[in-house]
């Protein structure tokens, strides 16, 4: 079991109590017992820690040293996430509930690799020389934009921490953290990593705390010049309107989805239904580009419904320390709301295939589930459930299935499965989301944007569009009154 050692804000440089002495429990979701109190952020730290990034944004070295040393320092983070990733592997296990196996495979290599690139786009996102009308020089410059507040979700803490924080600080901003209360442990031990690696002081402040408290004074801050968002639709309102009534500061929302998964008659099958199976299952469900309706062709209905049961079936679920492929869910509210959904689908007629029940007494366990002839209006189709459902609706041609796959206020993520060209080709270039995958599901990569249409928000995570999101875009005239061009 990993040692938890670090459990301070951290503000200016410095680990350090709340100011109001509070402190907050975070839980492990195998046994619903208590793992440690955490230092609880209220609006007084979120001031202080505010205050600490804009005197280092406007005093302090970091936006005014070179990109390139910046990376720099971003590299030595990154080298220190590889050095401890045991331990934060056993740290994001312990509080999140996800196969050890995963956090060391997945979450923690991907964040340490997300640093690498964005420390080497530091010194790269850069302006342009642009011909002008006039005896002038005109020119861009790509600054940082200030303070920036990020609020990040439970479900992958620690790589939606290097998602959100990696471009800002390569940009040159200085960064406001406050992590989901209910996984704080390895944000944490990461700022404290961040000082070790030479980050300035007040460049990352990390304060964990309650939504509706810490969240709410930071995305109303007038002295955080951004705010940038992952989690659901119905606080990414409550961000928008609190930088609208704030400062007007800007905003990036990721927010979720219900992605649509197209299998074809000419799929082949065998690849789909295991793709189509860890498009769901994986991370227990709580994956907001989760395949979570999935319309297979009436030509290939019962064969993959027949192999998807069995995949599912064949699913090891238990405590995530052991060699097993879903651990429990994250937290007691969330294993609720994932019962009340399997119970909705049951009373609205779905037909349950498999699953649909609580595992054990202990603990936040749900069996892998599936649904078949859902239909396209019942409350499973249209929310997010965010745990282990799969939803199987058929359709027979394909204008049908992009209409159904289209009829939802999500955007975020959509997939087709056939080995038609044409087919492709016409299926995702007419899927309204901001990631289409094509015969694969859950492909990413550090340099490809992720973000959402409609309701799923707006921005980009990772990649160029990262850079952009976090940079002001400065322009320049100068005079060439002296220049023999005269
Ligand atoms: P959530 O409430 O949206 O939480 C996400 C983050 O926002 C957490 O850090 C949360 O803090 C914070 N927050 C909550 N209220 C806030 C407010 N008024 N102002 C500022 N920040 C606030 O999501 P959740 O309750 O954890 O999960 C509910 C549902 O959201 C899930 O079932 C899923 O559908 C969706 N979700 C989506 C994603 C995604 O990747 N897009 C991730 C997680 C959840 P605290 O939780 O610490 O109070
Ligand atoms: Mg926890």
């Amino acid at each position: 079991m990993p040692k938890v050692t670090q459990t301070k804000l951290v503000i200016n440089g410095q680990l350090v109590n709340s100011k109001s002495g509070k402190t907050f429990d975070t839980i492990n979701p195998h046994s619903g017992k208590v793992i440690c109190a955490v230092q609880e952020a209220g609006a007084e730290d979120v001031n202080h820690a505010v205050k600490a990034a804009r005197h280092a944004f406007d005093k302090g070295p970091w936006p005014r040293m070179s990109g390139r040393q910046r990376g720099r320092i971003l590299n030595k983070l990154a080298d220190l996430i590889d050095q401890h990733a045991d331990e934060l592997a056993g740290l994001e296990t312990l509080d999140n509930g996800k196969p050890f196996t995963m956090s060391r495979a997945v979450d923690i290599p991907a964040s340490a690799e997300h640093y690498r690139y964005f420390a080497a786009y530091a010194d790269k996102h850069y302006g342009k020389t642009i011909p002008i009308d006039g005896n002038f020089f005109g020119y861009t410059l790509h600054e940082p934009i200030g303070v920036i507040g990020q609020i990040t979700p439970w479900n992958f803490p620690l790589l939606m921490m290097a998602w959100k924080t990696a471009p800002a600080l390569a940009m040159g901003n200085t960064v406001v953290l406050k992590a989901a209360d209910v996984t704080p442990l390895t944000a944490l031990r990461t700022g404290e990593l961040a000082l070790e690696a030479g980050l300035p002081p007040g460049v990352l402040n990390i304060v964990p705390g309650f939504g509706s408290i810490a969240g709410e004074a930071l995305s109303r801050h007038h002295d955080v010049d951004k705010i940038a968002f992952t989690g659901s639709t119905a606080v990414g309102h409550k961000i928008m309107e609190a930088a609208a009534q704030s400062n007007l500061k800007k905003c990036t929302l990721e927010l979720g989805g219900k992605s649509a998964a197209i299998v074809c008659a000419d799929a082949n099958l065998d690849q789909a239904v295991v793709e189509a199976h860890h498009g769901i299952f994986f991370n227990q469900g709580q994956v907001c580009c989760a395949s979570s309706r999935v319309f297979v062709h009436e030509a290939v209905y019962d064969e993959f419904v027949e192999k998807s049961i069995a995949m599912a079936r064949g699913r090891k679920v238990g405590d995530p320390f052991t060699h097993v492929d879903q651990g429990p869910q994250v937290s007691a509210v969330q294993h609720k709301r994932v019962m009340d959904y399997i119970k909705h689908g049951v009373d609205e007629g779905a037909e349950l295939l498999t699953g649909g029940s609580a595992i054990g007494k202990e603990g936040y366990y749900v069996e892998p589930t599936i649904f078949g002839g859902v239909k396209d209006d019942m409350k499973i189709s249209k929310e997010e459930i965010f745990g282990p459902v799969m939803n199987i609706y058929k359709w027979s041609s394909i204008e049908e299935v992009v209409n159904r796959a289209n009829a939802s206020s999500y955007g975020l993520a959509a997939g087709v499965w056939s080995t038609n060209i044409n087919t492709v080709n016409q299926i995702s270039r007419n899927l309204r989301a901001g990631t289409i995958w094509v015969n694969c599901w859950n492909q990413f990569d550090h340099g490809m944007p992720f973000g959402g249409y409609k309701m799923s928000g707006f921005g980009r995570d990772k990649g160029e569009y990262a850079m952009e999101s976090y940079a002001q875009i400065k322009a320049v005239y100068v005079p060439l009154e002296n220049s023999h061009w005269k």
